[in-house]
């Protein structure tokens, strides 16, 4: 009771993990650079700081009795740093593993989950004497830092190398053999302090220019197929001793799973589970960071997520008067400006099927 739970970073995530946390009786305390950021209203301590100040970092661990994060671009040896001092179940690990591709696809490689076949990068004339080994197409990512599409170029044909080159200035990357998937997929898993693991239904993904628009679930795969990204989030929880709530993101092609990439973090495609699951994401992540019992992750109804993209939260004045909307859900996450493509909240359609979802969606929009 009364313990303070710190969350290391303000955006929607840490917004909805500090909404289930209070719901349980937490005390939230929440670090992040922008003093508008969507957690802070919702937050009982809020600490305004760069997510690389190790003082500013280290007087808020000192007020928490647990400490987690919303996001895993918080440099890990920080992190490493403070974990020695302070109650950091998650640790460096998760962040270790998810911020740095190369590493991330090593370290599925090596507990034998395939991935798309790929190459270190690392200067242009690298680029143009390895392509060949992966073929074109190919996606060239930054190993670092990248998200919903930045930091990467598909490279169609050897005249699009060129485009390779300003990634190249800056950054290593990888290069990856493109591949015509069927679907994208993911999992959202956890795992607790104690060892426990728990694994929601798999959702199916849409994405419209590298970013996430729709999540469907359950999602129209095989039983086998679901089994299997369960076994792959299990490999990966145990196989690397990580805590946390974990997503893994998947291309389905010719019945096989090739993994992505991973977030350490409650994550996007997982909001259907606050109205769809027994359990929230956001309240398991609180589960397992705080040592407690994993919830229950059945799916009590079928979901489709459909994410509010910059002007695209002005359909909810429409939208809100209809009938239909008696089985949509609404969260906005309190941004304070809209942005082209900024993720300023979500609908969560309850027992519709996707096609339905959009329909709904396309008639209550501006376009
Ligand atoms: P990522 O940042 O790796 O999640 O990539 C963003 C999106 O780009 C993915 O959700 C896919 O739609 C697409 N993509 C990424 N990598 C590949 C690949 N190797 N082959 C085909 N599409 C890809």
């Amino acid at each position: 009771m009364n313990k303070t739970l710190g969350i290391i970073g303000g955006g929607q995530l840490g917004k909805m993990i500090a909404l289930s946390a209070k719901a349980m009786g937490f005390i939230v305390a929440t670090l992040d650079p922008d003093p508008d950021c969507p957690a802070k209203g919702v937050s009982d301590i809020f600490v305004e700081s760069s997510f690389d100040n190790p003082l500013k970092l280290s007087s808020f661990c000192q007020k928490c009795d647990f400490v987690t994060y919303e996001f895993e671009n918080i440099p890990y040896r920080l992190i490493e740093g403070l974990e020695k001092k302070f109650n950091i179940p998650q640790g460096h690990k998760p962040l270790y593993y998810s911020q740095n591709r190369l590493v991330e696809k090593n370290a599925a490689l090596n507990l034998g989950i395939k991935t798309a076949k790929f190459l270190a990068i690392k200067s242009y004339e690298e680029l143009i004497s390895k392509y060949q080994e992966i073929g074109l197409p190919a996606v060239l990512k930054t190993i670092e830092g990248g998200y919903d599409g930045h930091g990467q170029v598909v490279l169609r044909n050897e005249t699009d190398l060129e485009n390779g080159k300003k990634l190249l200035e800056n950054q290593e990357c990888i290069l990856e053999e493109f591949l015509v998937f069927e679907k994208e997929l993911s999992i959202i898993s956890a795992r607790s302090t104690k060892g426990e693991t728990a694994f929601f239904p798999v959702s199916e993904n849409v994405h419209k220019d590298n970013i996430l628009f729709t999540s469907t679930v359950p999602a129209n795969i095989s039983k086998e197929i679901e089994q299997e990204a369960k076994k792959i989030a299990s490999k990966v929880l145990d196989g690397l001793s990580l805590i946390g709530t974990l997503a893994i993101e998947f291309f389905l092609k010719d019945g096989t799973l090739y993994f992505n990439e991973m977030a350490p973090r409650p994550h996007n495609s997982g909001h259907y589970t606050i109205e769809g699951c027994e359990t929230s994401q956001f309240e398991q992540h609180v589960r397992s960071v705080t040592g407690m019992t994993l919830g229950n992750t059945k799916l009590i109804q079928p979901t489709v997520m459909i994410n509010l993209l910059g002007d695209d939260v002005k359909l909810l004045d429409k939208l809100s008067q209809t009938k239909a909307f008696k089985d949509i859900k609404i969260h906005l996450y309190g941004k304070k400006s809209i942005r082209h493509k900024r993720k300023m909240g979500h609908l969560t359609f309850i027992n519709y099927n996707l096609e339905e979802s959009l329909k709904i969606y396309k008639e209550n929009n501006h376009e």
